[in-house]
């Protein structure tokens, strides 16, 4: 497998944000969001075998919550699938992080899978794999990257296009990040502002989770490996 880094942090995007966790970072993405935060896992990162993968996971964290992040780990399915197979029967929680856009129907039922809807801002919208959403179960949650009003207008047809509320066990529409934020761990930094999200989410009545990037504001948000 090629990985850009193995680390211990605050899991930052989901229902899970605020706990302890395991990330893999696999190297390598194959779409290019104009406002992408792990450009320099595009390329690079070493070589390592699963159970080489597995060994590092065990020693940072001997048990709890793993997150399969890049990048886009489902470019990697061939030797990811196993390895998440070998996890889950060894008691481990794991998360997956994915674009959306690679097929999903491999991913192991009991792996929670956090699949993005690309929006229009982000230069990569009409991505999602629409054939993924069979695959998608209540332990799964759609998360969509807002930029602002048109992503928005975007993100709220389309839950309710897909009917996504009933299709997975929640919907998560978060602010994206400026490219190139200062160091302020704040709100000052999100392209679009909290506080008018969570006012549309009231006003068209959606039952989202508005989500922030917990790490972002925990550390400065150009920070690597949290
Ligand atoms: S899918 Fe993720 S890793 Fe790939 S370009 Fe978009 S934000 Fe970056």
């Amino acid at each position: 497998m090629q990985i850009s880094e193995i680390y211990r942090s605050i899991q930052g995007e989901s229902s899970f944000a605020g706990l302890p966790c395991t990330f893999v970072r696999l190297t390598a993405c194959n779409l290019r969001c104009v406002w992408c935060d792990s450009e320099y896992t595009f390329t690079g990162g070493k070589k390592m075998s699963p159970e080489e993968v597995e060994t590092e996971v065990e020693r940072l964290s001997a048990g709890g919550l793993v997150e399969f992040t890049g990048g886009e780990p489902m470019l990697q399915e061939r030797e990811l699938v196993p390895l998440m197979e070998r996890l889950l029967a060894r008691g481990y929680t794991l998360l997956l992080e994915t674009s959306g856009e690679r097929p999903l129907e491999r991913v192991p039922a009991a792996v929670h899978k956090i699949v993005d809807v690309k929006c229009p801002a982000s230069g990569e919208g009409g991505t999602f794999r629409e054939s993924n959403l069979p695959a998608l179960t209540q332990r799964d949650e759609i998360k969509f990257v807002l930029a602002g009003r048109e992503d928005y207008e975007f993100a709220r047809d389309f839950i309710r296009a897909h009917d996504l509320g009933r299709k997975a066990g929640g919907v998560i529409l978060s602010p994206a990040f400026n490219k190139n934020p200062g160091t302020a761990r704040d709100a000052s930094n999100c392209s679009l502002d909290p506080q008018r999200l969570a006012e549309w989410i009231l006003e068209d009545r959606l039952e989202v989770r508005l989500g922030l990037q917990v790490h972002k504001f925990i550390w400065e948000p150009a920070t690597k490996g949290v």
